[in-house]
């Protein structure tokens, strides 16, 4: 750790920046070589948070040369496993000191040059800035799969945004407060911000194909995601299920009354037998999408009684100024 920083290091920066780390040793010299001129240019007083989580390639040792090269600009959050994205970006918030937070994801994906779209409306008084993504790069299927999900939580949760897969986002001081006394495991991010903020905004900004590696979610993560998000928001699911059940039964109980009328009119009959066979798997087919989305439930009580830290920080990597200086 470097004993003198620049000047510009000491007090609280305006702007922090907060990108989770994950295997992204192939986009991490072009995210420094773009981000700092980009942050430089806007003439605030800034500092990049990054949070590793747990990378198993060279990326740590590509954060600590970027410390050594700006150490007045940069600090690294060292997480001691991989613990998912949303926990390192909740390590970012509660490290970030900066009046305005930048969140964004280390692809590059999310064009760094962007970033003052979102600094000018913090400037403007808004607390959130969501982002809606201009000509996404991403598969068909991951655009597809957004589309029907972000349908289904504007329906049934009470967030409401455009684009809800973007993690570039602008966080005023008082919604990262906000966040950082959330004690929910399993959350998102910008979904929980929407609702503490109170003068939210979107802007649309470009989108770019990921620069290197690989994405890091596959169709199940994408699904264990999306799970959080209404789950998380929303018991509407829960709700559903009981007017389901009541649908089902009372056309069972009308279907009895019918099947006895039948014999008393008619007399015994054994056929319809596949019929019934199709009835009892449609019903057990529901009863175990029922038991499924309780577990779901039962699962993030489970999480949550546990306590367990949603992270663990090996070491921090930062300026000795900053820890004169506590925010
Ligand atoms: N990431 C992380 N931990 C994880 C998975 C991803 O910190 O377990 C980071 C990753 O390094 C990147 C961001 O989260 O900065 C978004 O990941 P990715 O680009 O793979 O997701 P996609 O853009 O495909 O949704
Ligand atoms: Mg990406």
């Amino acid at each position: 750790m470097l004993s003198m920083p620049a000047p510009a290091a000491r007090g609280v920066p305006k702007l922090s920046i907060v990108i989770p780390v994950y295997n992204e040793e192939g986009v991490l010299p072009t995210l420094f070589a773009r981000i700092y001129p980009a942050l430089d240019a806007l003439g605030v007083s800034y500092e990049v948070v990054f949070v590793n989580d747990g990378s198993k390639d060279r990326s740590v040792a590509l954060l600590r040369q970027q410390f050594s090269a700006r150490p007045d600009h940069t600090r690294v959050v060292l997480f001691h496993a991989n613990f998912g994205q949303h926990s390192a970006v909740m390590a970012g918030l509660s490290y970030a000191r900066g009046d305005y937070v930048v969140t964004l994801d280390a692809d590059l994906q999310n064009p760094p040059e962007e970033i003052s779209k979102l600094v000018d409306m913090l400037d403007q008084g808004y607390d959130y800035v969501g982002t809606i993504r201009q000509h996404r790069q991403d598969s068909w299927w991951r655009r597809w799969f957004s589309k029907m999900l972000n349908r289904l939580r504007e329906r049934i949760t009470p967030v409401h945004m455009t684009d809800q897969g973007c993690m570039m986002r602008g966080y005023a001081r008082s919604v990262v407060t906000a966040l950082n006394q959330t004690r929910e495991v399993n959350t998102f991010i910008p979904a929980l911000a929407s609702l503490y903020a109170m003068r939210p905004i979107e802007v649309p900004i470009s989108h770019e194909e990921r620069f290197a590696g690989q994405s890091k979610y596959s169709l199940y993560s994408l699904i264990r995601l999306n799970f959080d998000l209404i789950t998380g928001f929303s018991v509407v699911p829960l709700q559903l299920f009981s007017m389901v059940g009541m649908a089902v039964a009372t056309l069972s109980a009308l279907l009895v009354v019918y099947l006895f009328v039948r014999r008393v009119l008619v007399g015994p009959e054994a056929e319809g037998l596949f019929t019934l066979f199709g009835v009892v798997f449609f019903l057990i087919g529901i009863a175990l999408f029922g038991i499924g989305l309780l577990g779901e439930y039962v699962g993030r009580i489970y999480a949550q009684v546990r306590e367990r830290p949603r992270y663990i920080v090996e070491a921090v990597l930062e300026a000795d100024s900053v820890r004169d200086n506590p925010r």
